[in-house]
Order: structure tokens, then sequence, then C-alpha cells
């Protein structure tokens, strides 16, 4: 096609969707992902991901999500997506569900400034519908880089995507939860989402019985006093 000259099969394409009444377009931009063990600490990650577009999200998101707390914690958390409340103030798990892992974190004898809390992407989904794979596949290379970063003995993960994204499979959360698992150089715990118990709190005492096994895991380790 000579330059400067309109793609004729393009232009077809996007009177199509015209008619059919669409009016914003979304154009994802290819960036680079994230070499691992290339970033230097959660600052440089930030300021590499910052004003990302690397997926669908950037178009309706305020504000990216980053992880936050103990940036050397021995427990990390990894939540699904951010909510209206995490997007608007940029820290995760700021709403109902949020106030409930809080809850949940002081029962186990620690506070949340000892954890280190993240989502499987980092990026509020429209009306907080669930995230898409491609959405999930462009933010784990910066997922896995944050919990490189952290080093954690445990990770915990929250609900069907943490846990399927964290170990790379499909099972349903029904079968993974409560079961001691191994990735990302550590335990790994998966366990019922907050916001699920908020709905069926008949769940929390297996929430309770996993995050028992946590505990006791890390306070027997050698230095855990
Ligand atoms: N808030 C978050 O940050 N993550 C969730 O998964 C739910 C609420």
């Amino acid at each position: 096609m000579p330059e400067g000259r309109p793609d004729s099969t393009l232009a077809a394409g996007l009177e199509y969707f015209r008619d059919l009444g669409v009016r914003d377009l979304f154009f994802a931009r290819t960036l680079p992902g994230v070499a691992a063990g290339s970033m230097p600490d959660q600052a440089a990650l930030q300021a590499y991901l910052v004003d990302c577009g690397r997926c669908k999200l950037a178009g309706s998101r305020q504000r990216i999500v980053f992880g936050s707390g103990n940036p050397n914690a021995d427990l990390l958390f990894v939540g699904e997506a951010p909510g209206r409340e995490e997007d608007e103030q940029g820290v995760p798990f700021v709403g109902a569900a949020g106030q409930l892992l809080s809850q949940i974190i002081e029962a186990m004898g620690m506070k949340r400034e000892d954890v280190f809390i993240v989502n499987t992407v980092l990026c509020r989904p429209p009306n907080n519908r669930n995230p898409e794979p491609d959405e999930v596949a462009a933010c784990r290379p910066f997922l896995r880089e944050q919990i490189r970063l952290v080093a954690p003995l445990v990770i915990v993960t929250l609900g069907t995507f943490a846990a399927q994204a964290i170990l790379e499979t499909d099972e349903p959360i029904s079968r993974l939860r409560g079961r001691w698992q191994v990735a990302h150089g550590a335990r790994v715990m998966p366990t019922f989402h907050p916001a699920y118990l908020l709905r069926s709190p008949q769940h929390k005492k297996d929430v309770w019985g996993d995050m028992q096994k946590v505990r006791d895991y890390l306070a027997g380790r050698p230095g855990s006093g």
C-alpha cells in the first residue's frame, strides 16, 4: 500500500464497527515484558510499568495497583484483581474484602504491614468482571518479578485466579484449597478469596484451617522466635 493512503480494508472494517455503534477503540501497545531478575527493587518495577499499556485494562483503569507491604515479607498474599476502591486509591485490598483480609492476617498474629499483598492483574477489570486470560498473561511476568523481589517463604493465593496463575494450572480452587504446593521458590497455600467469604461465611472455617497451617509453618522455621 502506498504510504499515506488509507487502507481500504481497514477503513471498511472501521466503518462496520462505527455502524454497529462502537465509538471507542483501544489499541494495546506492543511494549516489552520484563526479563526475570532484571529489576533491582519494587520501585524500579513500578517506574518501568508507569503508564503500562500492555493489555486492554489500561483503557479503563484509573491507577495501576502495585503490590504493597513489607518488601522482604516471609508471607505474600496474591489476590485476583483491584476493585473500585483499589483503583481509586492505588492500594490492593482496601475495600470490604480487604478489611476481611486484614482481620485474617491479624488472627494469624501478624499485621498487614508485615506481609506483602499483590494481585494477579495490576489493573481493575471494568465492572469488576473476571480478568481475562490475555490480561493475566500480560501481567504474569510482572507478578513473577514482584514475587521474586520479595522472595517469600509462603505464598497464599486467594481464590481461583490467583491459584491458577501462581500454580499454572486449570484445577478449580475447590480441589486446590488447603493443600500445600510449591511454586516461585516458595510453599504455596491456595485458599478461598475473602470476597467469597463475604458471600459464603460458612467457608470461613476452611480458610482459618488453611491459615493455621501457614502460621504454624512460619512459626516452626528456625529463627522465627
Ligand atoms: N481487592 C484486591 O485488591 N484484590 C482482590 O482480589 C479483591 C479486592
